[in-house]
């Protein structure tokens, strides 16, 4: 069977490096264009990230001689050759929204790792695991639009993916207040501490808009599709702070829950540990587990447990009673992978396999 064609948007990137090596032996998908901005194309890839290839493995060979294409100028040409592009460009989100549009209105299917059309009504946004019904979305996207292949599919944050997987594995016991620290590395920034030095050592209170982020992606995973849209779900509410720390990947989560139905210790572990919605669809990138919960008490870290599952499982560990909620635990996910090539692989290849790629 012939692979899909597929292009990475911002293949230069953090995100789109990540991309790179996730896809170079993926059976489905097969790395044809990879694009950035004007700066690196023209160059053959091995030269455009010379200097700053992030990865702890090396570029693969197919790649390292390909052509970097310019995302918009070459355009014409780019959407002849590819079925499928991943973005993960890093610009103004009106231009990316109109980027992704104009690659979608050409037949090609966008998944995106963007922020830009999170919010767009007739985009869903998807953790393959949380809310894969919301798929559906697409057809009225391809009705709304007159579109007949391509589509945009989204991703949501990278801060929100072990809590929200957590929450969601416990939803019969009716979590309906949360507060959540989040303790997210340089690499959500496309930084390292080469290229952030003000970082080695120190804390930094405050990334722009992402505790809005955290706060309200949720809700729309979480809502139900109404008429031609999502009604965003109510509960649980999520009050959130994020906080960037000199860690390179991996981004941990100080949650408080307070439920409507209080779970005992054993019933909260025996749920997340048996959650995996996706286990009998067989995608290529699904975790055979989903959440691991380590009982010592000085787990998950960062440094030994964000490659869990490839980089595709949640960790958790810490349970314990709150003094003002009912539970307390720490969660921790891997944020290029898990939060963001890993997750629009997944999600790209759940859109294959209930064929709205083909
Ligand atoms: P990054 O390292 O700064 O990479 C940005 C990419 O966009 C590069 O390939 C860059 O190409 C390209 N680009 C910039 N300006 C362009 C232009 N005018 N035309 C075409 N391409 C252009 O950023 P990143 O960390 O990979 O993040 C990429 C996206 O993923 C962002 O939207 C980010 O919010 C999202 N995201 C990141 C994470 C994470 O953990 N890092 C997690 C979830 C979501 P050049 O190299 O040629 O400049």
């Amino acid at each position: 069977m012939r692979k899909i064609r597929t292009g990475i948007l911002g293949a230069t990137g953090m995100v789109g490096q990540r991309f790179i090596t996730l896809l170079a032996n993926h059976p489905w998908f097969e790395v044809v264009v990879v694009a950035a901005s004007p700066t690196s194309s023209g160059k053959s890839y091995q030269e455009a990230v010379k200097g700053r290839w992030y990865m702890n493995s090396p570029i693969p060979e197919k790649i390292k001689k390909l052509k970097v294409r310019a995302v918009e100028n070459d355009f014409t040409q780019v959407v002849k050759e590819v079925d499928m592009v991943f973005s993960a460009l890093d610009l103004d989100k009106e231009k990316i929204k109109q980027i992704e549009i104009a690659y979608a209105r050409e037949g090609v299917a966008v998944v995106s790792n963007n922020s830009a059309h999170r919010w767009t009504e007739d985009v869903p946004m998807i953790m393959p695991e949380i809310n894969p019904h919301h798929i559906k979305l697409v057809d009225l996207q391809r009705k709304n639009r007159g579109w007949d292949k391509g589509l945009i599919a989204v991703k949501p944050n990278c801060s929100i993916q072990s809590y929200v997987t957590i929450l969601t594995a416990l939803k019969k016991y009716k979590p309906h207040k949360v507060s959540v620290t989040s303790l997210q590395s340089i690499s959500g920034a496309g930084k390292t501490f080469q290229t952030w030095p003000e970082m080695v050592d120190n804390v930094i209170p405050f990334i722009g808009g992402e505790e809005e982020k955290s706060e309200k992606e949720p809700l729309k995973i979480w809502g139900e599709i109404f008429g031609n849209k999502i009604k965003l779900s109510a509960k649980p509410k999520i009050s959130a702070r994020c906080i960037r720390v000199p860690t390179t990947n991996g981004h941990m989560a100080v949650v408080s829950v307070k439920f409507s139905k209080i779970p005992s210790k054993e019933q909260i572990i025996h749920s997340v540990s048996n959650f995996n919605p996706l286990k009998n669809l067989n995608l290529p990138s699904s975790p055979v587990k989903l959440i691991k919960y380590f009982e010592e008490d000085n787990r998950p870290q960062t440094g030994l447990d964000r490659y869990l599952g490839k980089g595709m499982s949640i960790s958790m560990g810490r349970l314990s009673e709150d003094l003002f909620f009912d539970w307390k635990f720490i969660a921790l996910s891997h944020n290029t992978i898990r939060g963001a090539a890993g997750g629009a692989i997944l999600l790209a290849e759940l859109l294959c396999k209930k064929e709205y790629i083909i």
